[in-house]
C-alpha cells in the first residue's frame, strides 16, 4: 500500500514537472512568436513609411509640369459602363509613385468640340515601382427626366479611346490621401464609381500583409454596377481584419443576398452605427454629393471629430464644411460682380452657386474644368474684393486669384475675366 502511495506522489510529482517545463516551453514560444509578429510589424511599417517618403520625394522630384504623354497600355471592362485604363509614359520613361487617393487631370481634344475639355480621374490602383497608372471611368448617362446631355468625356472614353492611343496628362495630385504605414482603424465609405479613390488606398493597404482594421462600406445600385467585386471579395479572403460591407439599392433578380451583397438599401449612418463598434476610426467618403454630405453631418453628428471625416467630391456639388470650420457669410444678394474683360457687370442674387454657374448662365465664357476646385482650369486673377469657399477647394488658389468653380463674392468684386 505504502509501496504503491510513493509510486503515486511520484508519478504526480513527474507530471507537474513536465507540466510545468511544458508551461514555460510554451510561454517562450509564444512570447517569440508575438516577438516575431511584432518585428515582422515594425518591419512592415518601416518598409511602408519608406514607400510614402518614396512617393513624396517622387512627385517633388520627378512631377511634370504641365501635360505629359500617357498611353493606354489596357483597357479593362469593370462593370456596366465603367472601363479602366492603365497607363504608361509614351516615351517608356518611369512615371512618379503617387500617394492612394490622388488624382490624375487629363486634356481632352474631341473631334467635333472647339476647346480641349478637362477633367479629373483618380488613380484606382495602389501605386506601382516603374510608375503604371490606371484610372476607372463610369459613364455619365443623362438621367432620364432631366433635359442633360450624356457625359461628353465619360463616354468618350469609354466608347471611343483605346489600348495604343495616347492622352494628355498632368502629373498625380490631391489632398484626399491615407497613409498606409498608419495602423488607426479606418472607414473607407464608397458610393458608386466613388470606390476609385478607396480602392486605390484600400490596395495600398494590403499590398504589405495589413493587420490594420479596415472596413468597406460599398453602395452600388445591384450586380451590374459592381465594379472591382471579385477583387474586392479575393482581398476579403486573404485579409480577417478587413471588413466589406456592400449595399445595393436597387438589386435585381440574379443578385442573391449574401452572395453578392449584404444589406438593401444605401450606406446611411444607421448602417455604419449598427456595424462599427464606436467611432474611434478615421472616415474616408467618396460618392454621389447627397450621400456624402448626409453621411458627413451625420458622423459629426455621432461625435466624430471634423479631422477623422475626410470627403472627396467628384462633381460640381462639394461637401459643405461643418459650421464651425465656414469662413464668414458670403455676401448678401445684389453685390455686383464685374468681368473686366468681357466687360460685363452681373448682380448676385445666390442662387447660381458659384461665379463660375453664374458667369456661364449670363455668357461670361469662363475656362472650367473639374467644377470641383481640383483642376484649377478655372482659376481668375481677382483685381478688387475678396470671395469665400462655402466649400474648401482641394488645392488653394495663389494669392490675388480665385477658383471661379466654387468662389461666391464677400462683397462687391472686379475680376479679371
Ligand atoms: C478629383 C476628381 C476625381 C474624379 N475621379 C473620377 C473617377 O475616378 N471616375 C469617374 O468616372 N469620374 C471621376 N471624376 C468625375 C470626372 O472628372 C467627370 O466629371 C465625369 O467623368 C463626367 O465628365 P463628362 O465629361 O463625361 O460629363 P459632362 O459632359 O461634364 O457632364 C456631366 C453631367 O453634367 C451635366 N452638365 C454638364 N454641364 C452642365 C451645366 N452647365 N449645367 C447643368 N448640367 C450640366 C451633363 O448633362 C451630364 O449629365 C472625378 C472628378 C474629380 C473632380
Amino acid at each position: 500500500m505504502l509501496e504503491t502511495l510513493g509510486y503515486v506522489i511520484v508519478a504526480g510529482t513527474a507530471v507537474q514537472m513536465v507540466l510545468s517545463l511544458y508551461g514555460t516551453w510554451r510561454r517562450g514560444c509564444l512570447e517569440r512568436r508575438s516577438f516575431a509578429a511584432e518585428a515582422r510589424l515594425f518591419e512592415r511599417r518601416v518598409e511602408l513609411s519608406l514607400r510614402r517618403a518614396e512617393a513624396e520625394r517622387d512627385l517633388t522630384v520627378n512631377a511634370w509640369s504641365g501635360f505629359r504623354k500617357l498611353k493606354v497600355v489596357r483597357k479593362v471592362r469593370e462593370a456596366e459602363d465603367v472601363h479602366s485604363f492603365e497607363l504608361t509614359a509614351h516615351n517608356g520613361r518611369s512615371l512618379p509613385r503617387y500617394l492612394p487617393g490622388q488624382f490624375l487631370t487629363f486634356q481632352f481634344r474631341i473631334p467635333g468640340r472647339a476647346k480641349p475639355l478637362v477633367r479629373c480621374y483618380s488613380l484606382s490602383d495602389a501605386p506601382t515601382d516603374g510608375g503604371r497608372y490606371r484610372i476607372s471611368v463610369k459613364r455619365v448617362v443623362a438621367p432620364d427626366d432631366a433635359a442633360c446631355d450624356p457625359g461628353i468625356v465619360s463616354g468618350y472614353l469609354n466608347d471611343v479611346v483605346r489600348e495604343g492611343d495616347i492622352l494628355d496628362v498632368r502629373g498625380p495630385t490631391g489632398s484626399f490621401i491615407s497613409d498606409p504605414a498608419s495602423d488607426q482603424p479606418i472607414v473607407l465609405i464608397a458610393g458608386g464609381i466613388g470606390i476609385t479613390p478607396l480602392l486605390s488606398m484600400l490596395n495600398a493597404m494590403c499590398d504589405g500583409q495589413t493587420e490594420r482594421e479596415i472596413w468597406l462600406f460599398y453602395g452600388v445600385r445591384n450586380r451590374g454596377q459592381h465594379a472591382f467585386a471579385e477583387h474586392i471579395a479575393g482581398l476579403r479572403q486573404l485579409y480577417p481584419t478587413l471588413h466589406v460591407v456592400t449595399c445595393y439599392s436597387r438589386p435585381t433578380e440574379s443578385c442573391v443576398p449574401g452572395r453578392h451583397y449584404d444589406w438593401p438599401g444605401r450606406v446611411d449612418l444607421a448602417l455604419l452605427k449598427n456595424a462599427l463598434p464606436s467611432t474611434n476610426y478615421v472616415f474616408y467618403l467618396c460618392g454621389p454629393a447627397a450621400m456624402m454630405e448626409t453621411l458627413a453631418d451625420g458622423l459629426h453628428d455621432w461625435g466624430v471629430p471634423a479631422n477623422d471625416i475626410r470627403v472627396e467630391a467628384f462633381g460640381a456639388a462639394t461637401v459643405r464644411r461643418q459650421p464651425s470650420e465656414r469662413p464668414a457669410p458670403a455676401a448678401e444678394p445684389g453685390v455686383e460682380i464685374r468681368f473686366d474683360r468681357s466687360d460685363k457687370t452681373l448682380t448676385w442674387d445666390g442662387s447660381a452657386g458659384s461665379i463660375l454657374a453664374l458667369a456661364e448662365s449670363n455668357g461670361v465664357a469662363l475656362e472650367s474644368g473639374c467644377r470641383a476646385g481640383h483642376c484649377g482650369t478655372c482659376v481668375v486673377a481677382v483685381k478688387a474684393g475678396t470671395v469665400d469657399y462655402p466649400a474648401e477647394p482641394a488645392v488653394a488658389p495663389e494669392p490675388g486669384t480665385c477658383l471661379a468653380c466654387m468662389a461666391v463674392p464677400r462683397g462687391r468684386l472686379v475680376l479679371d475675366a
